[in-house]
């Protein structure tokens, strides 16, 4: 009895010092390229793993620049997880520097990508660009090869696919299982737990799914065009039957040009958009000039490629998603 008492007692004090107690000292540490794949992370592997997040919340992935303490990070690593789809531009570089012998795992394997937008091809590639010659930083050779899809993104270091696989929660359930597949392959002792994690976390997003769609469901069919800053909700529009126009592409590393802007008023009148938000992760100058020029008000913050921080209201994945559904609603429908 005395035994057992001064255990507990003496776990309760490493926990309170911030220490985890021998028994459930950190088995494992992983590298999450971003805060929502860390908070997927957190979610498998709970008191076993350790999670460094390289970008952080509130950060864009698409230009980050990683500091010196994200290759001793990745240096340390058992694990390091990536979205891949060509998001994490930096990723390679870094990896290559730290000198990192984990292996590098790409969660959003096995998801159905999506190919990059007709509409998007158009709007990097379209006549006006190449008359007025506004895609300067664009080389000749690219433009020469651009006959296969790779060449479309050019200057985006983008893929032909959309990497925001994870704004489909389905997708989001491959990712969890992936990220629990890889723990047990680097810590066998763990498997047991990582798998019961992930089958508790995969219950909550099936009934947060649930949530989501009944919310969009009240929303009329002829008011779900919305405008956004960048093209991040491509496989959220495809999944829930929303409609998304982006004034980038979808990376944010090409700044909108004046006839892409111009392009994107006459889309929102033509189209009778309802509602028009800023993103968490992008100044939202570009979306307020848009939203003065078409009379749209803008209907709140989505978080787009980032979760917010511990005060913010998308601290965790499932609270991003509910949050942005909710605030998607409330522009709509005026509640
Ligand atoms: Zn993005």
């Amino acid at each position: 009895m005395f035994r057992t008492l001064h255990l507990a007692t003496y776990a309760g004090l490493l926990t309170l010092g911030g220490l985890a107690s021998s028994a459930s000292a950190a088995e494992l540490k992983a590298v999450a390229s971003f805060s929502i794949i860390a908070d997927f992370a957190k979610n498998v592997g709970g008191d076993r793993v350790e999670i460094s997040t390289l970008v952080p919340v509130d950060g864009d992935t698409h230009v980050y620049e990683p500091r010196p303490a994200d290759a001793a990070a990745l240096e340390q690593a058992d694990v390091v997880l990536v979205n891949g789809l060509q998001f994490e531009g930096f990723m390679s570089r870094l990896i290559e520097t730290s000198g990192t012998t984990a292996p590098v795992i790409e969660v959003s394997k096995g998801i159905e990508p999506l190919k990059a937008a007709e509409e998007e091809h158009a709007h990097h590639e379209g006549e006006e660009h190449a008359k007025a010659g506004l895609d300067q930083d664009h080389k000749a050779e690219e433009h020469a090869d651009a006959g296969d899809d790779h060449g479309h993104e050019g200057h985006h270091h983008h893929g032909e696919f959309d990497p925001h696989a994870w704004q489909s929660i389905h997708n989001a359930e491959i990712y969890v299982k992936n990220i629990a597949d890889a723990f047990c392959e680097a810590d066998k002792a763990g498997c047991a737990t990582y798998t019961a994690n992930s089958e508790a976390y995969l219950a909550k997003l099936g009934e947060l799914e649930t949530e989501i769609k009944a919310a969009i469901n009240v929303i009329p069919q002829d008011k779900r065009t919305i405008i956004t800053s960048h093209d991040a909700f491509g496989y959220f529009a495809h999944e829930y039957g929303l409609k998304f126009i982006a004034a980038e592409g979808l990376s944010t590393e090409a700044e909108a040009s004046a006839a892409d802007v111009a392009r994107l008023v006459d889309q929102v009148k033509e189209e009778k958009a309802s509602a028009i938000f800023v993103e968490n992760i992008t100044n939202p100058r570009l979306v307020e000039q848009i939203a003065g020029e078409t009379g749209l008000k803008v209907g709140g913050t989505l978080y787009s490629d980032a979760l917010s921080g511990e005060d913010g209201p998308a601290s965790t994945y499932i609270d991003m998603f509910r949050y942005n559904v909710n605030t998607i609603k409330a522009a709509i429908l005026g509640s």
